[in-house]
């Protein structure tokens, strides 16, 4: 069984982590911004989109991490068994398009929606048509890693 990890969470101004399962995020687990003190600072929400509807989704808050990494490895066993395969791929499909799609805007080149033609260069070099999710899938995939 493939184990929950964590990486530090991407705000340098908030403590927290961001939870993979494998290589999809399913949740974080952060200090909570701006709250009162005599209320639980830490908080934890489970979910991941596009793969899930947010009522699959969970969340609370706790008053320490270890706290809030239990309740989230609670809710993690209750959600894991509905999932399938399919709802992780769509989330990756999604993570390296958005990745995709930065890189050709980075390099400046037009996307093929943006041409009179419908065609586009891809940075590797492939002739490209709108529809290029098929090329993004197989020549890319794991970009957005
Ligand atoms: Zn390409």
């Amino acid at each position: 069984m493939t184990a929950l990890s964590r990486r530090p969470s991407n705000d340098p101004h908030r403590k927290g982590w961001r939870v993979f399962y494998g290589d999809v995020q399913i949740g974080h687990i952060g200090e909570r911004a701006g709250v009162p003190i005599d209320v639980d600072q830490w908080g934890w929400s489970l979910s991941f989109y596009p793969g899930t509807e947010p009522d699959d989704g969970a969340g609370g808050t706790g008053a320490t991490f270890e706290e809030c990494r239990a309740a989230f490895e609670r809710a993690w066993e209750e959600l894991r068994p509905k999932l399938t395969e399919e709802n992780f791929e769509v989330w990756r499909r999604e993570r390296d398009r958005t990745a995709w799609k930065y890189r050709m805007h980075d390099l400046g080149l037009p996307m093929p929606t943006q041409t009179t033609t419908g065609w586009s260069k891809c940075f590797c070099g492939a002739d490209i048509p709108i529809s290029c999710e098929e090329h993004i899938h197989t020549v890319h995939r794991g970009i957005g890693e």
